[in-house]
């Protein structure tokens, strides 16, 4: 605080990082900002009509993006916890969520799980090519009769010799079109098991291209597996405990996933606020109505709560506490804020909100999207209440 002033006023143009950024971590903010900007953000609307191609992933491979905070010794930049999250803020302004989505899948869902349980071999095969952005992942839970019930899930692997034949359905798989391997999530007699399915194995079929309220840039597969055989390599991590180990894979999703809503949420505010200070009615800004003024400070409010509180819950997950319970608070309070930003600042947009040319509906339709995916709210509110005993 400056004190060499007998009068202390509000500092709110002061800009301080939160304490779990370094600078590093901004230098880094600033290049991620940069390519987003200027590679990504000019074919927005191109890929929401026909969705992003790969050669994102090779850019953003080649620039050491897809590894920010994965082990060097596979091709990662070795950096903390922390830069996934400025990755997963920043690739809010190439105002594209499906992209978003894609790489998130890719960096933060599909390859976590490879790291943690996978053989030397399997990182190898895997990991390296996909930090290097050449080849590209895919995780797959949902089936079409079970989402939120993961345990009830009905793909089945069954042993044959050393081999393993796997059948069943995946739907909603982000990347499953376009993806090279399918972390694959499976029911065995042991319990659930995890599989590496290589995309192109015989009897892999990507059955459909599913259409979507938003999220256009991201594909979005129907999968079916019929008589997949795949050898004893392909297990990740251990026979039967499959669900402990996408459970834990989870947790890392939510806390990106929710670091992504907030970023959203912030840039809906901001594109909003400008919008409002130049949009007249009744002779004046719209900002100096009494009314909007209060909308733009609830939603400050709810943007810095949501924002603390995944800040304080991923410095705890970096610093090896497992904090499920915090987990799923920020997931399920940064995913109802950013909806409720994004209406509100729809709503403060009039008409033009309602138009695709302000890019707001778009918004508005792809954060919707996280109260659903990687844990429903319902979802949440579950394992927050039942953390407590009930
Ligand atoms: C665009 C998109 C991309 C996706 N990407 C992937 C992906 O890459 N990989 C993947 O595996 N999955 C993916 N998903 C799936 C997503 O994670 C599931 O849709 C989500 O977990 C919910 O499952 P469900 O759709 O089967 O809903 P259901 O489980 O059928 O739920 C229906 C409703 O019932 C409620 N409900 C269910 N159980 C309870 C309960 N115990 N208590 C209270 N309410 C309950 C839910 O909250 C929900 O409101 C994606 C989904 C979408 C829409």
């Amino acid at each position: 605080m400056a004190t060499s002033s007998p009068v202390l006023k509000p500092d709110h143009g002061a800009r301080r990082r939160h304490f779990i950024f370094t600078d590093e971590h901004e230098q880094l903010r600033e290049s991620v900002r940069a390519f987003v900007t200027r590679e990504l953000r000019p074919h927005a609307e191109e890929w929401e009509e026909q969705t992003f191609p790969d050669s994102v992933f090779t850019r953003m491979g080649e620039l050491g993006f897809l590894g920010l905070d994965k082990p060097e010794e596979y091709g990662g930049q070795g950096g903390d916890y922390f830069t996934s999250l400025v990755l997963a803020e920043e690739m809010v302004h190439s105002e594209c969520g499906g992209l978003a989505m894609g790489v998130a899948v890719h960096t933060d869902m599909a390859m976590p799980p490879i790291l943690a349980f996978g053989s030397e071999q399997q990182k190898r095969d895997w990991v390296v090519p996909a930090i290097a952005g050449q080849k590209i992942l895919c995780l797959g839970i949902t089936e079409p009769d079970a989402g939120s019930d993961v345990q009830s899930i009905k793909t089945r692997a069954v042993r044959d010799g050393d081999d393993w034949v796997i059948n069943g359905s995946k739907t909603y798989i982000t990347n499953g079109h376009r993806a090279d391997v399918i972390v694959l999530v499976t029911k065995t007699e042991e319990g659930h098991t995890l599989f590496l399915v290589p995309m192109d194995a015989d009897g892999v079929i990507r059955e459909k291209r599913l259409e979507k309220l938003g999220m256009h840039a991201s594909d979005t597969a129907l999968l079916a597996f019929q008589d997949v055989r795949v050898g004893s390599d392909a297990v990740l991590g251990e026979v039967g405990k499959g669900f402990y180990h996408i459970m834990w894979e989870l947790q890392g999703e939510r806390l990106i996933g929710a670091a992504g809503c907030v970023a959203s949420a912030q840039k809906a505010f901001d594109m909003t606020l400008q919008y409002a200070g130049d949009r007249n009615a009744f002779g004046r800004p719209i900002t100096k109505f009494q009314v909007i003024r209060h909308k733009f400070a609830d939603m400050a409010v709810k943007i810095e709560a949501a924002r603390q509180l995944v800040y304080t819950t991923a410095w705890r997950f970096a610093n090896g506490e497992y904090p499920v319970r915090e987990i799923s608070m920020a997931k399920l309070y940064a995913s109802r804020i950013a909806f409720e930003v994004a209406d509100e600042c729809l709503q403060i947009h009039g008409g033009a909100g309602y138009m695709k040319e302000y890019g707001i509906e778009r918004l508005w339709r792809d954060v919707r999207l996280n109260r659903i995916g990687a844990g429903t709210d319902e979802i949440m509110l579950d394992v927050i209440g039942r953390s407590y005993g009930l």
